[in-house]
């Protein structure tokens, strides 16, 4: 596919602009793309269709090819779909927390049960124990204590001729008068979804009220994952998906169907078959696979570069025109959030000591500039436009608004003026200060 979508990509550069043929045609690669990485016909089109409104007219920025920017929609528009933030499994909740894990029979239940489990002993300090529901199976409910004792977690006594249910109130039972922090429920699986199955699993859930039920799938689920994301997420009602055998050549579309179809995070997934082999879900990561190639990567990294120089360009020339509004500042100041405060950049400028005692006054730390954000965010248009404008009264009202003191909002004017002041001198010299930081 890298060679098929780079040859439209370099059509769309000699053509230069993003024009609804050019993105229809790059779309129609994007479509075949994701197919090939198993997504759903249902979310290819939905997801094909949300680019496509999103590219058509886009804004290329000079410095960036219309091809890179399609690219850069498109990866940006998955990690989006995918779920930018990752998200942790959630125990706040009373102890003993209980989690239930569901999913087809081979899909990974008991190792991932286990590799969670580890997970919450060593890096949070969590006492967890584990029980199979599996009973139909001879050797599930062993193959879960050998789990246990392999990586130094509790399982529940095995007692022969239990139900699914009574072992959950029994595990349930246990995990409270032992003291243990979190309960993990490994269920038992069918090769195919059925209704004895969905009965099993939503009685389960009645008799242990999960805190968090886990679907979990095999990345190299194809067109069935919709399917099943949606019978699991409708009978039994599930709070994230685990995607196992990420370690596998599958290209993970089954990801971003499921997360289509139930809205439901991915929260974690499997990278082989040893009990460490558990990472957090990296949207960026997946999303790289599903275009598959590896070029994406270096391709959207140029773009958003790109797009950030000519950002930094245009400010230096206001800069120099001494025309550095608040707007700009607080452009700026989200700009630094991204970077790592002021101190992360600075750090990555060259012959900044002698500046830094300049700045040394301005106080910018992470959570000012958070706070300054909100400062600005509180003025009107005008006033952003014009801070000559603001007397004490607008000051007092700016402070109440952004939950500060008239203090503050006089600070951050003071830094303003300073830093234009500071930014027009050396915009005179060389490129400005962000525009040196920034630029290349
Ligand atoms: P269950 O039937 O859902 O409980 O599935 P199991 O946990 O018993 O796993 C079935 C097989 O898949 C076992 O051989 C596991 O070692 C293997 N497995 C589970 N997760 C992964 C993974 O992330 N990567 C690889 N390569 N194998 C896995
Ligand atoms: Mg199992």
């Amino acid at each position: 596919l890298s060679e098929r979508l780079g040859g439209i990509l370099d059509k769309l550069t000699r053509r230069g602009a993003l024009t609804e043929a050019d993105v229809g045609e790059a779309m129609r690669e994007v479509r075949r793309a994701l197919l090939e990485a198993d997504v759903a016909l249902d979310v290819v089109r939905s997801f094909t269709d949300r680019v496509r409104s999103r590219a058509v007219g886009a804004d290329v920025v000079r410095s960036v090819t219309p091809g890179q920017m399609v690219v850069k929609i498109v990866h940006d528009e998955l990690v989006e779909m995918l779920g930018a933030e990752a998200q942790p499994i959630d125990l706040n909740a009373p102890a003993p927390v209980p989690i239930m894990m569901v999913g087809l029979q081979g899909s990974g239940k008991t190792t991932t049960t286990a590799k969670i489990a580890r997970r919450l002993k060593e890096r949070d300090k969590k006492k967890v124990l584990m029980a199979s529901l599996d009973v139909r199976r001879p050797a599930a409910q062993e193959q879960l204590r050998i789990l246990g004792q392999q990586n130094g977690v509790d399982t529940l006594p095995i007692v022969a001729g239990e139900s699914p249910t009574e072992i959950a109130k029994r595990a349930l039972q246990a995990a409270r008068l032992g003291g243990f922090d979190v309960v993990i429920l490994d269920t038992a699986g069918r090769i195919h979804l059925d209704e004895p199955l969905m009965v099993e699993m939503a009685e389960v859930k009645r008799i242990a009220a999960p805190h968090e039920i886990l679907l979990v799938a095999d990345a190299l689920t194809g067109q069935d994952a919709v399917t099943l994301a949606r019978a699991f997420d409708e009978r039994v009602g599930i709070t994230g998906i685990v995607l196992t055998r990420m370690d596998g050549d599958g290209r993970g579309g089954a990801a971003l169907s499921m997360r289509a179809v139930t809205g439901k995070p991915i929260k974690l997934v499997g990278t082989g078959e040893k009990a460490d082999a558990l990472e957090d879900f990296h949207p960026g990561r997946i999303a790289n696979r599903i275009l598959g190639m590896g070029d994406i990567v270096s391709l959207v990294e140029k773009a958003a570069a790109n797009i950030d120089a000519e950002k930094a360009a245009k400010m230096a020339e206001k800069m120099r025109k001494g025309a550095f509004d608040l707007d700009d500042l607080a452009d700026q100041l989200k700009q630094m959030t991204k970077l790592g405060g002021m101190s992360g950049m600075l750090s990555m400028m060259p012959g900044v000591a002698k500046m830094k005692k300049q700045l040394d006054g301005l106080d910018l730390d992470d959570r000012l500039l958070k706070r300054q954000i909100a400062i600005i965010s509180s003025m009107t248009r005008d006033e952003r436009r014009n801070p000559d404008v603001l007397k004490a009264s607008r000051k007092k009202r700016i402070a109440a608004g952004s939950g500060t003191r008239v203090e503050d909002v006089n600070r951050l004017l003071k830094m303003h003026r300073q830093m234009a002041d500071m930014m027009k001198a050396m915009g005179k010299g060389k490129g400005g200060l962000f525009g040196g930081m920034m630029g290349k």
